[in-house]
C-alpha cells in the first residue's frame, strides 16, 4: 500500500491551465506596449480562475509592475506567499481592512475623506509612507470620486505627511465595443482632473484607466500604466476590439470517459428522458456536470474526442453529462475528453461556453468549481527565446 499525498487519485475531470501560454500572452502584450507604459496585471478572483500566485509568479518575470486585486484575503494570500511586487487593491475597503492592508504594504484605493484621514492616521501609528491610488469615477458610477468632485479629496492626500499620492485612476463603462463615445468622454472628464492637478503642480507617477479593452483599443488613455486582466488569460473582451495576433486561451476544462452505453432506437437518456434515440447509438459519460460549473444545457453542446466533435445527448446532470460517440468508434474508457478548449483541429472557446451559459466570457473563466482540481502544465519554460516560436507561426 501506498497511500501517500503524492499518489492520490486525482478525479478524471480538471482544469487545465497552460502556464506556457500564459506567458506568452504577456510577452505579447508587454511588446505591445509602450516600454515606458507599466503593466498591473489583475489577477482578482483567483487570477480569474487560472490560480493567483502561478499566474502572479510568471507575470513577475514578464515584467508586470504590480497586480490588481479585489478582497483584503487575495492580496494577503500573494503577500505571504512572498510575491513582493505591488498589490492593488481595486474596491473599497472596510475601515477595519486599513491596519492590515498597512501591515502587508497593500496598495488601497481612497475615494472618501473618511478613509483617508483612517488611513493615515494608521501609517502614522506603523511608521510608514503609505503611498495611494484615488479613484475618480468618470462615469460609471461604481466606485469612485466624481471626476467634478475630485480635486479637494486629491488635495487633501497630498496634504497628509504619511500618505503618498502614488496613482490617480479611472474605469471606463465600455471600452471594447466599436462605438467609443462614451468612452472618450469618460476620457475627457478624466483628462480634466489630471490637468487640474498639472496646473497645480501636483506630481501623479502613475495615471491609469485602460482595462484589456482600454489596452487595444484606446492607446492615447494608456498613460502610465494600464490594467490588464482578461487579455492575460487569451480572451479577447470582445469579438469587435483589436486582435492581438498570438494570444491563446490558457485554461481547458477535460474530463475522461468514465462510461459507455449502447442504446436501442426508441431508448431514452439522463434525467427527464430529454433524449430519445432514432437510432442505435453509443454514448459517453463524461463525469463532470453543472456541479462543477458546466452550463446547465439539455441537447445543447459538445465536447472534443479523438479530435472529433461528440454532441451533448439529454440534460446535464450535477456530476455527469452524456455525449454521442457512434461517429467515433475509437473511443475507449478513460480516453480523455475537451470541454473547453482545443483538441485536434477542433476548438470549444471560452465564448462558446458563455453562449450555451447565456453569460459573459468572465463569468465562464471563474465560475469552475474548484472541485474540478487545476493542472498547470508548461510551468518550466525559460522566460527567455519564446517570443521566437510567437515571431515564427
Ligand atoms: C477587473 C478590472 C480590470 C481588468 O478588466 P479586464 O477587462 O479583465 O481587463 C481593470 N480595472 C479594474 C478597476 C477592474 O475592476
Amino acid at each position: 500500500m501506498n497511500l501517500c499525498s503524492e499518489n492520490f487519485p486525482q478525479r478524471p475531470a480538471w482544469t487545465e491551465i497552460d502556464l506556457g501560454k500564459l506567458r506568452r500572452n504577456l510577452q505579447l502584450i508587454r511588446r505591445d506596449l509602450p516600454r515606458a507604459v507599466k503593466l498591473l496585471a489583475v489577477v482578482k478572483d483567483e487570477a480569474y480562475g487560472h490560480g493567483a500566485l502561478e499566474v502572479a509568479r510568471i507575470a513577475v518575470e514578464e515584467g508586470a509592475w504590480g497586480f490588481g486585486l479585489s478582497t483584503l484575503e487575495e492580496a494577503m494570500t500573494l503577500r505571504d506567499a512572498g510575491i513582493t511586487a505591488p498589490l492593488l487593491l481595486l474596491g473599497e475597503r472596510q475601515e477595519a481592512e486599513l491596519e492590515w492592508c498597512v501591515a502587508h504594504n497593500l496598495t488601497v484605493c481612497v475615494n472618501e475623506p473618511h478613509t483617508l484621514r483612517r488611513l493615515a492616521k494608521i501609517a502614522a501609528d506603523f511608521g510608514k509612507q503609505v503611498p495611494v491610488h484615488v479613484k475618480i469615477h468618470t462615469g460609471m458610477s461604481r466606485y469612485g470620486v466624481r471626476w467634478d468632485e475630485a480635486l479637494p479629496l486629491i488635495e487633501r492626500v497630498v496634504a497628509e505627511k504619511t500618505l503618498v499620492l502614488e496613482g490617480v485612476m479611472t474605469h471606463f463603462s465600455q471600452s471594447d465595443e466599436t462605438e467609443k463615445t462614451f468612452a472618450n468622454l469618460q476620457f475627457a472628464r478624466f483628462n480634466e482632473v489630471l490637468h487640474a492637478l498639472a496646473e497645480r503642480k501636483v506630481p501623479v507617477k502613475l495615471r491609469h484607466s485602460c482595462n484589456s479593452g482600454g489596452f487595444l483599443d484606446l492607446p492615447h488613455a494608456h498613460l502610465d500604466m494600464v490594467r490588464v486582466g482578461i487579455l492575460l488569460y487569451g480572451v479577447f473582451p470582445s469579438q469587435v476590439c483589436r486582435q492581438l495576433p498570438g494570444i491563446e486561451p490558457v485554461m481547458s476544462v477535460k474530463a475522461k470517459i468514465a462510461a459507455i452505453q449502447k442504446l436501442k432506437p426508441g431508448e431514452v437518456v439522463g434525467y427527464g428522458m430529454r433524449y430519445t434515440a432514432p437510432t442505435e447509438r453509443r454514448i459517453a459519460v463524461l463525469p463532470i456536470g453543472y456541479g462543477d460549473g458546466f452550463p446547465r444545457v439539455r441537447n445543447e453542446g459538445c465536447a472534443l474526442i479523438h479530435g472529433r466533435r461528440a454532441p451533448l445527448l439529454g440534460g446535464i446532470a450535477m456530476d455527469a453529462l452524456m455525449v454521442d460517440i457512434t461517429e467515433i468508434p475509437q473511443a475507449q474508457m478513460w480516453d480523455e475528453a475537451v470541454l473547453m478548449g482545443r483538441q485536434g483541429d477542433h476548438e470549444i472557446t471560452v465564448r462558446d461556453i458563455a453562449t450555451l451559459k447565456k453569460s459573459v466570457t468572465y463569468d465562464v473563466l471563474t465560475n469552475w468549481r474548484l472541485r474540478l482540481r487545476r493542472k498547470s502544465v508548461n510551468g518550466h519554460q525559460q522566460p527567455a527565446n519564446s517570443m521566437e516560436t510567437v515571431a515564427a507561426k
